[in-house]
């Protein structure tokens, strides 16, 4: 066996079972494409006890220390299966197999994408799902930001304080925000709100150059109606009628139309909801003896930080617990203090 436990994913979840865990002396490997998840793009999380205030890429790196005091190896792959054995599983990256006796599934959600011709070629190359992440790449120049929730507004504030032109573009005239915010985001000096349109194509031969726009209503989402009145272009030239849609020239495009959890590798290993979350009891164990789940990629209500490393937590409890009646050893409960 190379580890007592895999646990895939390095968010809040998959880092707070690696904290209990290791401090159980189990042998733990984290797999993450992206350690820190979600949270490390948390812009200010202000709802960490104990923490007034703290960026989440901080927070997030805060918490991989402390496990790596405590002996946490991590894998930066992409983990493509787990295959159950009669004695553990295999699990499969990119790169590399691992066994091991127990797997925590602590895979959060992943950003959605558009769908639309160029988005995969042009990812890294002027398309981006993290305006935090890539933001400062774009000093200067002109961007666009699709989608009308909270993320997409949060994106095109910050990136108006960078880009020239920030070009938000929402597929109705109704956004998923406060009014207040929203009268904000409008009166920026070099924000432009398109409104009723959404991306059909990204075009460049080896990065972005322009987007292509279609005319496009959603249905009626709540929230606040911006209207066509107040949807503004400062900067007409940009957007060129080309036939049967318009051309916007950018350098890059922010795609901010929220999260999903990305569950095809799991095939059938465990049971999905119809929202395909992994489905959990309260101890955090799966429909599959010895493969336990926590944070935002489970059925949990409510997708926040805390929740995440609570629920890590757990899991973590559990999966020792069934690790050690494996071994016909009994499991104490985690009170800190080490044998
Ligand atoms: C912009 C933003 C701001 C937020 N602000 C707050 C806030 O202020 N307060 C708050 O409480 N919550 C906030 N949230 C929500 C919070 O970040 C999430 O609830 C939390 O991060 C969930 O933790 P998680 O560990 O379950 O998943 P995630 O943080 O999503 O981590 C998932 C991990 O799994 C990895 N992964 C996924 N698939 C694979 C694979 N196949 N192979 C290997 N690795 C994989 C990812 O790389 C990542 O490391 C915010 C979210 C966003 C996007």
């Amino acid at each position: 066996m190379d580890y007592d436990l895999i646990i895939i994913g390095g968010g809040p979840a998959g880092l707070t079972s690696a904290i209990y865990g290791l401090r159980r002396e189990l042998k733990i490997l984290i797999i993450a494409k992206a350690m820190g998840g979600q949270a490390a793009i948390a812009h200010e999380v202000q709802n960490w006890p104990g923490i007034e205030s703290i960026g989440g890429f901080e927070l997030t790196q805060n918490m991989e220390q402390q496990a790596k005091k405590l002996g946490l190896v991590t894998d930066s792959n992409e983990v493509l299966s787990v295959v159950k054995l009669e004695d553990g599983f295999i699990v499969k990256t990119n790169k590399d197999e691992y066994k091991a006796g127990a797997v925590i599934l602590a895979f959060g959600l992943t950003p959605r994408d558009l769908g639309v011709p160029g988005e995969k070629e042009l990812t890294g190359r002027g398309v981006s799902y993290c305006a935090t992440c890539d933001g400062p790449f774009f000093k200067g120049k002109n961007v666009a930001v699709v989608g009308g929730g909270n993320s997409a507004i949060e994106a095109a504030e910050y990136l108006s304080k960078l880009a020239n032109q920030v070009y938000l573009v929402n597929n109705s005239a109704k956004f998923n925000i406060e009014e207040s915010v929203m009268q904000q985001v409008m009166a920026i000096s070099n924000m432009n709100i398109l409104c009723g349109k959404a991306v059909s194509e990204i075009v460049g031969e080896n990065k972005v150059e322009k987007i292509k726009l279609k005319k496009f209503e959603s249905e009626a989402a709540p929230g606040f109606d911006a209207s066509e009145t107040l949807c503004k272009l400062n900067n007409a030239e940009a957007l060129i009628k080309n036939g049967d849609h318009e051309e916007l020239v950018v350098d890059g495009i922010f795609i901010e139309i929220g999260f999903t959890p990305k569950t095809d590798w799991l095939a059938g290993l465990v049971e999905l909801n119809d929202r395909k979350e992994v489905v959990t009891d309260k101890a955090g164990k799966t429909s599959v003896e010895g493969i336990f789940a926590a944070g935002d990629c489970t059925d949990v209500g409510f997708k926040q930080m805390i929740i995440a490393a609570g629920e890590g937590s757990k899991a973590a409890l559990s999966a020792y617990k069934y690790l050690a009646a494996k071994r016909g050893l009994v499991a104490t409960p985690d009170w800190g203090t080490k044998k």
